[in-house]
C-alpha cells in the first residue's frame, strides 16, 4: 500500500520520495512507510475539516446532532473491541511496547469512545439569573476545526482522550501523530469513516513533528490545539498558537514522587511502585519516577524494591517479556547517555534487570535500573527520562516528604502510601500536582478522572468531562422580551 495520508474519508497517497520508513524498534528493521506530510497536506486537511464545520457552522459534520454523535461515537467504540487484537499487534509492532500494554491501551481506547459518546447529550449550558424581562443563556459550541499533535508512548489512548473528545463536543479534527506511531491512527481514522462520521470530520497528516507538526500548529484554520510530548516542543507549540490567539492545551510530562510512608501497607505498595515505573518501558509521562520512602523503612523497601528489578526481564513484544524495548534509537541513547552521566556522578546502582538472550541485537532495549539515596540535585532526580530508571530518596518527616515530592520544575502526579487518613488529606492538599493518587496509583486507566499539570507539566485537562468543557466555547445569549401586560 502506498504511504498516504487520510483526508475527508480518503486515502491521499504521496510519491516514494516522500515516505518516511517505519522501524520495528524490536530489531530496528524497517517494516513498512508511511507519507511525511508537508505544510500543504496539513492545510488540505484542515480544509477538510473546515468543509465539514462549514462557514457558518452549516456543515454536515456541525449540523449533527449530539445524539448522532454520541451514537457514531458508540460504533467506533464498539469496532475498535471487535478489532482489539489487530489494532493492539499494530501498536505493539510500531512502538515496541509489550501486547499487554497494547491490550490494555486499546481497551482504555474504547471506553473513551464509550464515555464521550455517553457524555455527547449531557453537554449543556444553563439559565441565568438577570434582569427582569431578559432570558439569559449559556451554550456550549465546538472551537470548530481542532489540532491534535499526539506523540509515540500510548498513541491509541491520547488519541482516544484528546480526538473522542473533541468530536463528541462537535469539533472537526486534524490529527499528527509522532513519525514513529503513525500506524494506529491510519487504522482508526479509517475505521471512523467505515462506522459512519462524514468526510472531513477526521483527517490525519503523518510526517515529521519539525514540517507537519509545526504548520499544523501556526496554521490560521485551527482554533484550538491539543498538545502531548516535551516542554521544548510545547513551548514551540503554545508560542505559534498564541500568535494567533489559539487556545492550547498542553500535557507535557513529569517527574512523579511515589511516598510511603513507615505506616503503609508496604506489601500492596510494592507490586504498585514497581509497575508505575516499568509500564511500557518508562515511556509513561505519569510514571512514577521517583520512590520516596520514610528513612526508618527506607533502606528494607528499597531492598524488596531491588529483588522486583533483578527479576524484569527486557525483550521484544513476541516474548512477552516484562519491559519491550525503548520507541526509537533517539529515546535509547537518551537514556543511556542520562544513565551514563549518573554513573560518573558516583550515584549508586541498587538493582539492573536483564535483557533476554534472544532480543534481536538491533533493538532498543534497556533494562530497568534502580538507583538508590539519589541526591535532591541530581539530574537523575529532577529530569524526566522516560525509560525504566528508578530513584530512590529518604525522607525524614511528613514536611520533609512534602518538600522533596514539590522540588522539581514538574506537577503531574503523586502517589501517596499511608494508612493515616489525616495525613491523607494533608498531603493531598499540598501535593502540587495535577493528580493525587492515595494507596493506589495510575494515571493511565481513569478515563473519567481529569488529567493534566501544573509547573512545567503543562497546563488544561484532558479525560473525564473536564475536558469536553475545554472542547468547547462558551456562548452568552440575553433574550429581552420585555414585560407582559
Ligand atoms: P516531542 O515533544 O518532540 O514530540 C511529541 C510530538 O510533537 C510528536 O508528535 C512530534 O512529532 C511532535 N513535534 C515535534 N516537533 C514539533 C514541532 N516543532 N511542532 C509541532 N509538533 C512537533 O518529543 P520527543 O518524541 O522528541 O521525545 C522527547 C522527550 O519528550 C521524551 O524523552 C520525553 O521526556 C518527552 N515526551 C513526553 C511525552 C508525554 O507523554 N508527556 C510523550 C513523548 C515524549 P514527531 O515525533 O513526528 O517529531
Amino acid at each position: 500500500m502506498p504511504a498516504h495520508h487520510f483526508i475527508a474519508n480518503a486515502r491521499r497517497p504521496v510519491p516514494d520520495e516522500r515516505a518516511i520508513p517505519v522501524i520495528d524498534p524490536a530489531d530496528g528493521q524497517a517494516f513498512d512507510r508511511i507519507a511525511r506530510g508537508s505544510p500543504e497536506d496539513i492545510d488540505q486537511a484542515v480544509r477538510a475539516a473546515q468543509a465539514a464545520m462549514g462557514a457558518q457552522l452549516d456543515g454536515p459534520w456541525a449540523m449533527t446532532c449530539a445524539r448522532d454523535r454520541g451514537r457514531l461515537l458508540a460504533a467506533w467504540g464498539r469496532a475498535v473491541l471487535e478489532h482489539a487484537d489487530e489494532l493492539a499487534g499494530i501498536e505493539a509492532r510500531d512502538t515496541g511496547k509489550t501486547l499487554r500494554t497494547a491490550r490494555n491501551d486499546v481497551a482504555a481506547l474504547a471506553r473513551y469512545f464509550e464515555y464521550y459518546a455517553g457524555a455527547c447529550d449531557k453537554l449543556h449550558g444553563d439559565t441565568l439569573p438577570y434582569d427582569t424581562g431578559t432570558l439569559a443563556m449559556t451554550v456550549r459550541e465546538p472551537h470548530g476545526v481542532t489540532g491534535h499533535i499526539i506523540p509515540w508512548n500510548y498513541p491509541v489512548q491520547i488519541f482516544g482522550r484528546s480526538v473522542g473528545a473533541s468530536l463528541a463536543a462537535g469539533n472537526a479534527c486534524v490529527v499528527k501523530p509522532a513519525e514513529d506511531a503513525s500506524l494506529s491512527t491510519l487504522y482508526l481514522a479509517e475505521m471512523a469513516a467505515r462506522v459512519g462520521f462524514p468526510p472531513g470530520a477526521l483527517n490525519v497528516v503523518t510526517g515529521y513533528g519539525a514540517e507537519a507538526g509545526a504548520a499544523l500548529s501556526a496554521h490560521p484554520g485551527i482554533q484550538h490545539i491539543s498538545f502531548t510530548g516535551s516542554t521544548v516542543t510545547g513551548q514551540r507549540v503554545a508560542e505559534a498558537a498564541a500568535r494567533r490567539h489559539c487556545p492550547v492545551v498542553l500535557e507535557l510530562g513529569g517527574k512523579s514522587p511515589q511516598i510511603v510512608f513507615e505506616d503503609a501497607d508496604l506489601d500492596a505498595a510494592l507490586p504498585v511502585v514497581v509497575n508505575a515505573i516499568i509500564q511500557n518501558s518508562g515511556q509513561t509521562c505519569s510514571a512514577g519516577s521517583r520512590l520516596l520512602v520514610h528513612e526508618s523503612i527506607h533502606d528494607a523497601f528499597v531492598e524488596r524494591v531491588a529483588e522486583r528489578f533483578r527479576a524484569l526481564r527486557a525483550g521484544p513484544p513476541s516474548l512477552d517479556a516484562d519491559l519491550g524495548p525503548l520507541v526509537n534509537r533517539k529515546q535509547y541513547d537518551r537514556v543511556r547517555q542520562m544513565l551514563d552521566a549518573a554513573r560518573r556522578e558516583g550515584l549508586a546502582e541498587a538493582a539492573r534487570g536483564r535483557i533476554l538472550d534472544d532480543a534481536p541485537p538491533d533493538g532498543y532495549y534497556q533494562e530497568a535500573v534502580l538507583f538508590r539515596d539519589v541526591p535532591p540535585d541530581s539530574a537523575l532526580a529532577r529530569e524526566e527520562i522516560f525509560g525504566p530508571v528508578l530513584v530512590t530518596q529518604p525522607f525524614r518527616d511528613e514536611a520533609h516528604a512534602l518538600a522533596l515530592a514539590n522540588s522539581t520544575d514538574y506537577g503531574l502526579v503523586a502517589g501517596v502510601w499511608t494508612r493515616d487518613g489525616a495525613r491523607q488529606l494533608r498531603m493531598a492538599r499540598h501535593l502540587r500536582c495535577g493528580q493525587v493518587f492515595v494507596n493506589n496509583y495510575g494515571a493511565g486507566g481513569g478515563v473519567e478522572l481529569p488529567f493534566g499539570g501544573v509547573k512545567s507539566s503543562g497546563h488544561g485537562r484532558e479525560k473525564g468531562f473536564e475536558a469536553l468543557l475545554g472542547f468547547t466555547v462558551l456562548k452568552t445569549v440575553a433574550i429581552r422580551y420585555g414585560q407582559d401586560a
